[in-house]
């Protein structure tokens, strides 16, 4: 079959990836001059398996509203006159009961296990180097309280089969011994020793390169104005060429909207409803100055939300989520205060071990759905298929995602027990967005 795959991002080179592999010829479309560009260009690089936590929970609605009036917050709400945030957070809200959590934990772990397999598998077969540690991920506490609530987590994901252990500081410091001198400010903390990190970016770049020498045609510099609809299907899409403004149609057998973000909006007018919305997150790199005293273990400070994560002579530190929106803009006044809060933070447990005098700073919009769960599979229009709204997980998802969905298209059934897009039982909240939106 024809495959056009819209997005380079980690979802959609690892969606061309397996097409290639399951015998598919392959166009990918994006508009940015190489793979991993936009959200898959410097995330917290952790495949986290085992944290996948999502953030609708039954504490949730509290702590967004108790963070509502802080710049800093590790969760940030700007309401706006935008009827799809509106939705978006209406249906957050319907997914933050115990019942809910315990269900998208369920599939969350399911998609990270079959996830990390896969990714595991495809680093074995093309020897892709990306900055890999496989030292697990260490979250630590500032407080006996927050400990104690880390605690009950990792009891939750223990019965998901999850390998979460509770450390006292004593055994904090001996996974991670870099963090010794501010070891007296931390309580404990929680271990995942299957978990691992490395670089999205250039896995993704390095990725894209082995589909092209498989044969896959990439169209770098190239934006997709829309798709063409006859009788059900999608007849073609259009695209235009950056440089010169030249459009063409590209026809397929099938077409995969990987587009994180966009593909909301892409899909819209052909009534395809997903409920993706932006999360804007920053990091800050920063290189070592003192190599031998930064960290190795991919770690989460939990009073900041922040991933910390070595990745060679350079050190990411990332988080934060604004729901304000597609703006990746870094000059706002609140851009700045939240770069800034992740320099800062990195200087008080690590003082002096990276130059922060230089910080390369970067924002990217996690294409979050109510659930943190994605939508893997094929939409109403038969030959469309989607592969986005991977939230704060895609690079821990993006291998599986993509060779789930390959393998869907295939006419293959993927050995996991997850909840396909269009096979999946519908929401409370699909059924009252199906009686506001006939035909969604
Ligand atoms: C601060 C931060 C930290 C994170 N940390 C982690 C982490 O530690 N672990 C983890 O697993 N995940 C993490 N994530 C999440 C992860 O980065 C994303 O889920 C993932 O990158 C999404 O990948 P994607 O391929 O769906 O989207 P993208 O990487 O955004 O790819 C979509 C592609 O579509 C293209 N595109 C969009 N619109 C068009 C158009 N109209 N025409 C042509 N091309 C188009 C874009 O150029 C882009 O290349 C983090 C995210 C952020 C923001």
């Amino acid at each position: 079959m024809k495959v056009v795959v819209l997005g380079a991002g980690i979802v959609g080179v690892s969606t061309a990836w397996y097409l290639l592999e399951q015998g598919h010829e392959v166009t990918v479309v994006d508009r940015q001059p190489d793979a991993a560009l936009e959200t898959s260009f410097a995330n917290g690089a952790q495949i986290s398996v085992s944290f996948c936590e999502p953030w609708a929970h039954p504490d949730a609605p509290l702590k967004v509203l108790k963070w509502l009036a802080r710049d800093d917050s590790p969760l940030l709400f700007r309401p706006r006159l935008d009827p799809w945030q509106w939705r978006w957070g209406l249906a957050f809200l319907t997914q933050c009961t115990d019942g809910a959590f315990e269900r998208n934990v369920q599939q969350l772990v399911a998609l990270g296990r079959y996830s990390h397999e896969s990714l595991k598998g495809l680093v074995a077969q093309t020897g892709i180097e990306y900055h890999r540690l496989e030292r697990g991920i260490l979250h630590f506490f500032g407080s006996q309280k927050d400990l104690e609530a880390g605690a009950a987590g990792a009891e939750v994901m223990r019965r998901h089969g999850v390998d979460r252990r509770v450390l006292s500081r004593e055994e904090v410091l001996k996974v991670e011994p870099a963090l010794a001198s501010y070891g007296s400010r931390i309580a404990g903390g929680t271990y995942t020793p299957g978990d691992e990190s490395g670089d999205a970016r250039v896995f993704t770049q390095e990725l894209a390169r082995r589909c092209i020498a498989r044969g896959a045609r990439f169209l770098f510099g190239h934006g997709v104005d829309g798709l063409a609809q006859e009788g059900g299907r999608i007849a073609s899409a259009r695209v235009r060429e950056l440089a010169t403004g030249r459009t063409m149609a590209l026809q397929a057998d099938a077409y995969v909207a990987a587009m994180g973000s966009y593909t909301a909006p892409l899909l819209r007018p052909l009534g395809v409803h997903l409920n993706i919305y932006p999360a804007k997150g920053y990091s800050a790199t920063l290189k070592l100055r003192q190599p031998e005293r930064a960290s190795v273990v991919s770690m989460i400070d939990d009073a900041r939300k922040i991933a910390i994560s070595r990745l060679g002579d350079q050190v990411r530190i990332a988080g934060t989520a604004e729901l304000a929106g597609y703006d990746t803009g870094l000059d706002s006044a609140t851009s700045r205060v939240r770069c800034q809060a992740l320099v800062k933070r990195y200087e008080e447990i690590f003082p002096g071990v990276a130059d922060a005098s230089e910080p390369n700073f970067w924002t990217g919009l996690r294409p979050s759905t109510p659930t943190n769960i994605p939508y893997i599979g094929r939409s109403k229009l038969g030959n469309l298929w989607v592969n986005a709204g991977h939230g704060t997980l895609g690079w821990t998802h993006g291998a599986g995602s993509g060779r789930a969905l390959a393998e869907l298209i295939s006419g293959k059934r993927p050995a996991l027990e997850f909840g396909f897009y269009g096979e999946r039982p519908a929401s409370a909240w699909a059924s009252v967005h199906r009686t506001l939106v006939p035909g969604a």
